[in-house]
């Protein structure tokens, strides 16, 4: 899952985007208000992680943008402020939840798991392709019940592809989604990792669900009989 932090203290940001990657999650940092409504506003996050006070647009119209713009991004409001003024104020701008500075990292991860759980209206936990299935909570992967184990960018890979099953994903569709974008390697990195995820899903099973579109990207379908 990919997430947003909007956070202008240079070592909250750290701290809190280190914790994340940690957990498997891809994660991009903006520093001031206008990057963030920049990337808020183009990239399709998963949840937003936003401070209130920040340099240039601040976090309570960020999240009145992002309300009006699209509903289902969750968004987990930052803040050193307790004031209950200010927390009514965001949560009917919108936000999901809130967490008052300075916190645990354990507390924001909780938060975070909460706030993916609840499902906007077509997002499910599991996503299933033929007898592939992915519990995107859990990060477990099983094929034919028997579980898998991959690392934190095949499962991100996989991920991805799966919850956009028969859509074929360029490269850089996968590096944006499942790198951060800071990522500044080559882009047939994607090809090193297709052939790893190969071998742990569709090795020794006869359908074979991971497609190479030629000169395009990939896919993952199920187009068994
Ligand atoms: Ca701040």
């Amino acid at each position: 899952m990919r997430l947003l932090l909007i956070e202008d203290e240079h070592k909250v940001a750290e701290f809190v985007a280190r914790g994340l990657r940690a957990e498997r999650f891809a994660v991009d940092v903006a520093s001031d208000g206008d990057t963030g409504w920049a990337m808020a506003s183009t990239l399709d996050y998963d949840l937003v992680i936003l401070d209130l006070m920040l340099p240039g647009l601040g976090g309570t119209e960020i999240l009145r943008r992002l309300r009006r713009k699209n509903g289902a991004t969750a968004v987990l409001v930052l803040t050193a402020r307790d004031a209950t003024r200010d927390k009514v104020e965001n949560f009917e701008a919108g936000a999901d939840d809130y967490l008052t500075k300075p916190f645990a990292f354990a507390e924001l991860l909780v938060r975070v798991k909460a706030l993916l759980r609840r499902p906007p209206p077509a997002r499910s936990n599991v996503v299933r392709v033929a007898d592939l299935e992915i519990d995107r909570l859990a990060q477990q992967v099983r094929r034919a019940g028997k579980r898998i184990e991959l690392t934190a960018k095949e499962y991100g890979l996989l991920e991805y592809l799966a919850s956009c099953s028969g859509r074929v994903l360029t490269r850089t569709m996968i590096i944006e989604h499942v790198w951060d974008e800071s990522f500044e390697g080559l882009t047939n990195i994607v090809d090193v990792y297709i052939r790893h995820l190969r071998a742990k899903i569709d090795d020794g099973h006869e359908n074979k669900l991971i497609r190479t579109m030629r000169g395009v990207g990939y896919s993952i379908s199920d187009e068994s009989p």
